[in-house]
């Protein structure tokens, strides 16, 4: 499975723009994309579509899309996780007219195995291991489809298994969408790039906003002269200062997750090696020796590190080239956001033919 780099420089344009800031951001990407946006919405204004977004945990699947949405309309594109969608369901559960409802929906749309009894007791004694069956996926993911009619949706979280895999193929007929193109979009991100996203996430114990001290830090960092430790405070006001902070077992990065992650990648390879259903192929990471080609230093992730200036009590926030080993041992950078939602945008306008 060979993931193209893609091109995102431009010969000839020299300017550097920060893509931390908002208004940087903003013209980086009329430079980049700014055409292929003008193409997107203007499709997105009559038509729709679906994206299945498959990639390993952490790969950054909700951001890509998020990212996206904000470009090209958040009132016609949503990203649609399925695990959101399963929790939420507690909260209906939980409510004895909207229980009813989910009751009487099921009744009407679940085939399978399981009574709706036994269906209702899996959703109220799931666990984070085992899977819900997938006749009872297919209906609810059904469900909130219908209420989204006339949104273009991201799909994460689903297919999870070979089996849905083969079910996602036919789902945009089975539900009756069948104007509606369908793509997979495929996402490479190394697993040492997931270990430092995991190992070093911090989050707001307000807000539950995520960031990363080594490679997504917020504006200001704090410091603890006692233990020399450096730490984030979150950026958002209405969370006065707080310190962000690790969740247990984050220290372990990918290790926990290794069973998972190799599932992630079969699931892939399937999915890649699928026929009749476009692709949209994105890669996080460009090997060092060819990086001054296809993208500009501003489009990779630094790694920052920090200083205690001891006499003017501060922080001082620097950065420096991060260079680690993809999947197959070669030197890479790791390329922001910005940039992968630029070949996420480029390769939708050539599959949706606009
Ligand atoms: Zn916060």
């Amino acid at each position: 499975m060979q993931f193209p780099i893609f091109k995102t420089k431009i010969k000839g344009r020299s300017e550097t723009f920060n893509l931390t800031n908002p208004k940087d951001q903003k013209k980086y990407f009329q430079l980049k994309a700014g055409k292929d946006i003008g193409k997107l919405k203007n499709f997105l204004r009559k038509n729709t579509f679906v994206a299945y977004l498959l990639g390993k945990k952490n790969s950054g699947k909700g951001t890509y899309a998020k990212m996206l949405a904000e470009l090209a309309g958040p009132e016609k594109i949503e990203h649609f996780s399925i695990g959101d969608m399963i929790r939420e369901i507690d909260a209906e559960m939980a409510d004895r007219k909207k229980k009813k409802e989910l009751v009487a929906y099921l009744q009407k749309n679940y085939r399978g195995r399981f009574s709706i009894d036994q269906v209702l007791q899996l959703l109220e004694k799931r666990s984070t291991k085992t899977l819900l069956p997938t006749e009872l996926i297919l209906a609810l993911v059904k469900r909130e489809m219908e209420k989204r009619k006339k949104k273009t949706l991201f799909i994460d979280g689903f297919p999870r298994d070979m089996d849905q895999i083969n079910f996602s193929l036919f789902f945009r007929d089975l539900i009756g969408h069948r104007d509606d193109p369908d793509i997979f979009v495929l996402i490479n991100v190394p697993e040492q790039v997931i270990n430092e996203r995991i190992k070093w996430r911090r989050i707001c114990p307000v807000c539950k906003t995520s960031r990363n001290l080594k490679l997504l830090p917020t504006f200001k960092i704090g410091y603890k002269e006692k233990t020399k430790e450096f730490f984030l405070i979150c950026d958002n006001p209405k969370c006065k200062n707080v310190e962000m902070v690790g969740k247990e077992g984050d220290e372990l990065g990918i290790g926990p997750i290794k069973g998972r992650l190799r599932t992630d990648q079969k699931l892939m390879e399937q999915a890649f090696s699928l026929y009749g259903i476009p692709k949209i192929l994105l890669r996080n990471s460009v090997p060092v020796a060819k990086a001054e080609n296809y993208v500009d230093d501003y489009e990779i992730t630094p790694e920052y590190y920090f200083e205690w200036d001891k006499k003017k009590k501060k922080v001082k926030i620097k950065g420096k080239p991060w260079i680690f080993l993809d999947d197959d041992g070669t030197p890479s950078y790791s390329l922001l956001a910005q940039p992968v939602v630029v070949a996420l945008i480029k390769q939708l306008v050539e599959v949706l033919e606009i």
